[in-house]
């Protein structure tokens, strides 16, 4: 190794066999940090914590600035319910709240189960792009199907009443309340984004956390972007037509009922739970071919709005009332 940089000097342990002539910036200041640190654990455990408070408040501010700008709100899907600062401040302080009490100690656990699956942390170089991009595509695929199915669970009397229904309290969802839920489920649901990258890891042991970090990286940005309650032209769904993005899953805040994926729309489509979405979507698009003025357009959506979510209400006491029967007609 390169032994004239003075930062390498206790690298004698973790860094003995690596060639530090030979890496990009990214992997010197990566291999930098651990050494920096010292102690693996807490490198990896402060560079997860911190990376997940970045990212995800970091993607927040953008919506934040698009809901104080009144241009945007003729993008936004629930256009009379654009939430105010105090409503985002009180979001923010829950969401702070349960960061630093169950994630942070949750988080430190990081290192020793994914050494414990054979993943690599501190390891240098990192792995090339292709085999990243592959992995990450799997992973996505695997937290959409595991989401489908836990999230329609979590919509189970008990479940939904003890658990679920926190993450429910907006009905017109905003960026900062995609991680606004019930440490239970924080837990649940996030076994699926880490749940993917564990299995694979202990079937190939070819897996680098940095791999994962941008695998979370992209799923933090899809679960704000999903609550944004914008649907731009530009929206990816526009442009991937199987991507779920804002305006699939605020019809699930809003009606309560259908669309129980993140990522993509297909186990929606493909078990049938997105039937009254397409219904309000084909209502829409009808309205829209109808050449209706323009506040006549904005009075009849707002009537389907309020009618969806008024049944919406009607199925969610069912659900807390335990009356599954009335619930699976419903759903
Ligand atoms: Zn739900
Ligand atoms: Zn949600």
């Amino acid at each position: 190794m390169n032994s004239t940089a003075p930062i390498y000097q206790a690298a004698e342990v973790l860094y003995a066999n690596t060639d530090f002539s030979k890496l990009s910036w990214l992997e010197t200041q990566w291999a930098a940090w651990y050494l920096w640190i010292g102690n693996p654990i807490i490198a990896t455990g402060l560079m997860s914590f911190l990376l997940h408070e970045i990212v995800y408040f970091g993607r927040c501010i953008p919506w934040i600035i698009i809901d104080a700008t009144p241009y945007f709100q003729r993008w936004k899907l629930q256009p009379t319910k654009v939430p105010t600062a105090q409503e985002q401040w009180e979001c923010t302080k829950q969401v702070l709240f349960s960061h630093f009490t169950v994630e942070l100690p949750a988080i430190w656990l990081f290192h020793p189960m994914a050494e414990t699956f054979g993943m690599s942390t501190w390891q240098v170089p990192f792995p090339e792009w292709k085999p990243m991009a592959a992995q990450i595509a799997l992973f996505f695929v695997f937290e959409d199907m595991f989401h489908y199915f836990a999230h329609q669970a979590l919509h189970y009397g008990p479940l939904y009443k003890y658990i679920h229904k926190i993450h429910h309290k907006y009905p017109a969802p905003f960026g900062l309340a995609a991680e606004y839920a019930h440490p239970a489920e924080v837990f649940i649901l996030g076994t699926g984004t880490i749940g993917g990258p564990l299995l694979y890891c202990y079937f190939r042991q070819d897996l680098h956390i940095v791999t994962v970090y941008l695998w979370i990286t992209l799923r933090l940005f899809q679960a704000v972007d999903s609550h944004s309650g914008y649907d731009f032209p530009w929206s990816l769904q526009h442009i991937i037509p199987f991507w779920s993005g804002a305006e699939h899953h605020d019809f699930h805040h809003m009606a309560f009922v259908n669309n129980f994926s993140t990522s993509f729309r297909w186990f929606d489509r493909l078990f049938g739970t997105d039937a009254k979405y397409r219904e309000y979507r084909a209502h829409i698009k009808a309205m829209r071919k109808s050449g209706m003025s323009k506040e006549e357009f904005a009075a009849q959506e707002q009537k389907l709005m309020d009618q969806a979510e008024a049944e919406g209400l009607k199925a969610e006491a069912e659900v807390e009332a335990y009356r599954y029967g009335v619930k699976s007609k419903v759903a």
